[in-house]
């Protein structure tokens, strides 16, 4: 049976894959940190089948043990400081997980098991202010925050550690991908929610920025197969993985307000606090390397995506409506929701 350790477990991308491993038949250990209230939200289907281990990508002594404790086949490091608007009022907190941190997990895989296989979750915003449309595996980096800047460095790191010690390490250049647990602030997230609460009558507006962006949005559940045929290759290597398709911010709001009969001008509000310091304006990838050496292919296209979301969405605030829990309730993780939630998601 083969063995795999996620960092992120809890997160998006974590859970998916930690569902495809379990799928397929591995052994799955799951890093997780310390907080007030467990987080297990995204986790909770399976999670009588994972094993969890308490560590933190800034304590190498925490990713050695985890190492140890797994010793693991493959090492999915998904765990990060995420969001690219909190890059800017937390450059160092930033830099230390999503930079460093990854430092942090090359060497605990060095140490303790260099023959493990390593993925490391890079992103498009490493592109950032793009040099070429579409991006692939050669355009140049200009990342334009803090979390483009920390990831560039994890990737260049992952490459480094490949050429350097001859580790298996994989760095996956991944376009923006959602799903029905995409955390809430993210933009896809924050219009299929406001959707539903409109629709419900529990919200009567949704402020935003800048709707003129343009990304290249995926299925989350498609792109962690994608992590996983990187590291069944007979050499490590990067890809870009995308849809080969960008949509703007507006056009993500109309989908998602459409789908439900409404009018997204009639609710639509500018707000500067939503604008960014600087922009990524353009995101648009060109999967063709790893549709023609991994085989890979996404299953769910853009309208279908936001539809299933907006669908989550709907049937989470309903049942966040019927057991009278509100907003702020839910803000804040809480038992009774996550009950609730892994009812709907
Ligand atoms: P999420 O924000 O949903 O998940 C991030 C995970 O990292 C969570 O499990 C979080 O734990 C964990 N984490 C945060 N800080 C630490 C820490 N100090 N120590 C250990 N774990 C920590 O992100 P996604 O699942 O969407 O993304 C997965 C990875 O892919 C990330 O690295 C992200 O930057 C990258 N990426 C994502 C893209 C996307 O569009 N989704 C695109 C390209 C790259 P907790 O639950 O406790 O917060
Ligand atoms: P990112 O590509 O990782 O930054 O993913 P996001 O989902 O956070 O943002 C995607 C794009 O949507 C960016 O260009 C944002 O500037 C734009 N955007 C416009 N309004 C909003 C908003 O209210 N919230 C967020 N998160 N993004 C917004």
């Amino acid at each position: 049976m083969k063995r795999a350790l996620i960092t992120g477990i809890t997160g998006q991308d974590g859970s998916y894959l930690a569902e495809f491993l379990l799928d397929k038949g591995y052994r799955v250990y799951g890093l997780r940190r310390r907080t007030s209230t467990p987080n297990y939200i995204n986790i909770e289907p399976v999670l009588d089948k994972v094993e969890i281990i308490d560590g933190d990508l800034s304590d190498l002594s925490s990713l050695i043990r985890a190492m140890q404790i797994s010793d693991p086949d493959e090492v999915y490091n998904l765990g990060a400081q995420s969001y690219v608007e909190t890059s800017w009022p937390q450059p160092l907190l930033t830099s230390e997980l999503t930079a460093i941190g990854v430092t942090n997990m090359l060497e605990a895989v060095r140490l303790i098991k260099p023959s493990a296989r390593f993925y490391q979750a890079s992103s498009s915003e490493m592109f950032g202010k793009v040099l070429e449309t579409p991006q692939k595996e050669t355009t140049p980096f200009y990342p334009r925050s803090p979390y483009g800047v920390a990831k560039v460095y994890g990737h260049w790191m992952t490459v480094n550690y490949r050429e350097s010690f001859n580790l298996f390490a994989c760095s996956g250049i991944l376009f923006n991908h959602e799903s029905p647990r995409r955390g809430f602030e993210f933009v896809t997230r924050k219009v299929t929610n406001a959707v539903a609460r409109i629709k419900l009558g529990m919200q009567t507006e949704l402020r935003m920025g800048n709707l003129d962006a343009r990304r290249d949005w995926g299925f989350a559940g498609d792109y962690v197969e994608a992590m996983w045929l990187m590291l069944q290759q007979e050499k490590a290597d990067d890809y870009v993985i995308a849809t080969g398709e960008t949509h703007s911010v507006r056009e993500l709001l109309e989908v998602a307000f459409s789908y439900v009969g409404l009018d997204y001008r009639d609710y639509v509000v500018n707000d500067e606090r939503f604008h960014r310091p600087a922009e990524v304006d353009l995101l648009l990838g060109n999967p063709e390397k790893a549709v023609k050496q991994l085989g890979w292919e996404r299953k769910i296209g853009f309208e279908q995506l936001i539809q299933m979301m907006v669908d989550s969405d709907l049937r989470l605030n309903q049942a966040l409506s019927d057991s009278h829990l509100k907003q702020q309730d839910y803000d804040l993780p809480n038992p009774l929701v996550a009950a609730s939630w892994s009812e709907v998601v």
